[in-house]
């Protein structure tokens, strides 16, 4: 267990966790992590804030969040990296160019497990705010991986926080939908999943649909906000305050668990939605200001010049710290913008602007007509433009 802090803020991170690396080519590359500790660092931003280095999950620990036969064969893998049956990878979900088997894959992944865990049991030792970067790994399934995820370290750091705290929210503000922790609690209603993201029309991995909310107890405690492709700040801000945040407070959690997935950016080779870095952090800033204690994670994001922006802005949200507004006089990494924020918002052409505000204003009406009843929310209110 990890002591209450004085100021009740906390920071997880150790090099160590840069071995989390799927290889030269693939989109998850550590410096996203190692930029945005450096350049926070570098602003001040960790000044005053215990940082701590996490440890390994147990397996067992593991086990509350994946199958013993899962678990069993990530061992395997690890062990025989360039020898394995390709289609016994596969059933796993290993294999090809999203998941490669790479080396120490089962204790680098055990580590940022641990590192989310530890942030899960400092908020129980009392703990305001704790941010851990490295984990928000939420496409992992019971007996597989997918999307870049081996353990889904925010069910692991949920299932410990449910056994101190009676409810427990999690906000996904990634651009994919955040499938693997949905699944974990789909019939719970003591876990609100909630996860704004480009529509599965359009984008990996294809879930998250308004009317996949929850089953049995947990019917209406699974709220999925998909969006169109080319979504700006004014329509994703929309969804957020409208549907996400009514049921959020509506449901009174104990302790929120943030993922704060950076890949909504414009600039984001992976996805099609276009938030500006101020766009990006707006609700960011409004779960932080709920009130309640807040584990944040980091998540998508594969951007080098921005990624490390938007997190460390994010870290100094979730820390309480003044916004730095430039990078560094030395920083070159995304140096030919020298703000913090993004000067302006990205040229849409017009009618993909009116189709991203109709996508979303279908989603909040969805949404109201669907899950504010069960929340005890009156869902006549009137939906914005076009
Ligand atoms: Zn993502």
């Amino acid at each position: 267990m990890v002591n209450s802090t004085k100021s009740g803020l906390l920071f997880i991170y150790h090099a160590d966790l840069l071995g989390y690396n799927l290889g030269a080519e693939h989109p998850l590359n550590p410096r996203r992590l190692e930029l945005t500790v450096k350049l926070a660092e570098r602003l001040g931003i960790l000044d005053d804030i215990p940082i701590i280095r996490p440890r390994e999950v147990s397996f067992e620990e593991l086990n509350t969040a994946h199958s013993a036969d899962y678990l069993n064969a990530v061992k395997r893998f690890s062990l025989v990296t360039d020898d394995y049956e390709p289609r016994e990878a596969a059933r796993y979900g290993f294999g090809g160019g999203d998941n490669p088997i790479f080396p120490n894959m089962y204790s680098a992944s055990a580590l940022y497990t641990g590192a989310s865990l530890q942030g899960a049991e400092a908020i129980i030792g009392g703990c305001e705010r704790v941010v851990s970067l490295s984990g928000g790994q939420h496409h992992a399934h019971w007996s597989q991986a997918a999307g870049f995820c081996v353990f889904n370290d925010p069910v692991v750091a949920i299932k410990r926080l449910r056994q101190a705290f009676k409810k427990v929210a999690y906000v996904d503000v990634d651009v994919h939908h955040g499938d693997g922790v949905q699944e974990a609690f789909y019939d719970d209603p003591t876990v609100l999943t909630l996860s704004i993201h480009e529509s599965g029309h359009h984008l990996f991995p294809g879930t998250g649909w308004v009317a996949d909310m929850g089953e049995g107890a947990g019917k209406g405690f699974a709220v999925n906000l998909p969006v169109a492709p080319y979504t700006d700040d004014e329509s994703w801000h929309y969804v957020f305050e409208e549907a996400a945040l009514p049921i959020l407070q509506a449901f009174q959690p104990e302790v929120i668990c943030l993922q704060m997935g950076a890949d909504a950016h414009y600039a984001d080779p992976l996805a099609h939605i276009c938030l500006t870095i101020q766009g990006w952090l707006k609700p960011i800033e409004a779960v932080v200001a709920l009130g309640v204690p807040v584990l944040a994670l980091g998540g998508g994001g594969y951007n080098l010049d921005n990624v490390p922006r938007m997190w460390a802005l994010a870290t100094a949200v979730v820390l309480n710290k003044p916004l730095p507004t430039e990078l560094p006089s030395d920083w070159e990494i995304g140096a030919k913008n020298r703000a913090m924020l993004d000067p302006e918002p990205v040229e849409i052409p017009g009618p993909l602007i009116s189709i991203a505000k109709t996508t979303a204003n279908a989603t909040v009406k969805e949404v109201k007509s669907r899950h504010f009843p069960i929340h005890g929310l009156s869902s006549d209110s009137k939906v914005n433009g076009a």
